[in-house]
């Protein structure tokens, strides 16, 4: 099947919810396991989350996800117009995370890796970030 599909929303934590679930429902057409959905819906909260903490920092920007599915694989975007990552082989090290206080544990991008088959970051600080991920 070939089909794709944007979506386009404020960078507000009530919005991970929403981007989760739309792309799930997007999905669905491909009779994808219980497994798999779960697997690209986790990894889009990560990259969707990430987008709103880090690239938006708490301020309003607008998050884009693109979701284009092919015969063999479906690929996902994540990108927001943020402040961008300075290092980015540092920021996909397990446990790394820039947050000073507790309530991150550094392994958003682990987790996207180990539940898609592949993830290419590409940030340009003061310019944003895209979050591709193929399964
Ligand atoms: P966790 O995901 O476990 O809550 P975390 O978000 O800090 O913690 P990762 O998701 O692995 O961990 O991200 C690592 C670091 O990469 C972040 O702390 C942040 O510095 C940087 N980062 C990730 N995504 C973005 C983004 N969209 N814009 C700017 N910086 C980002
Ligand atoms: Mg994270």
């Amino acid at each position: 099947m070939n089909n794709s599909m944007k979506l386009e929303f404020l960078s507000i934590s009530e919005n991970e919810g929403f981007a989760r679930a739309a792309v799930a429902a997007f999905i669905a057409q491909l009779n994808p396991t219980l497994d798999e959905l779960d697997d690209i819906k986790t990894a889009v909260s990560e990259a969707v989350t990430n987008a709103i903490v880090h690239g938006y920092a708490g301020g309003l920007g607008t998050v884009h996800i693109t979701c284009v599915l092919n015969e063999n694989n479906t690929i996902i975007s994540v990108a927001d117009m943020g402040r961008g990552i300075e290092n980015i082989d540092l920021a996909r090290t397990p446990l790394y995370t820039s947050a000073e206080e507790g309530e991150r544990s550094g392994l958003g991008f682990t987790v996207m890796e180990t539940f898609m088959d592949s993830i290419e970051v590409l940030s340009t600080p003061g310019k944003g970030t895209v979050v591709t991920m193929q399964k």
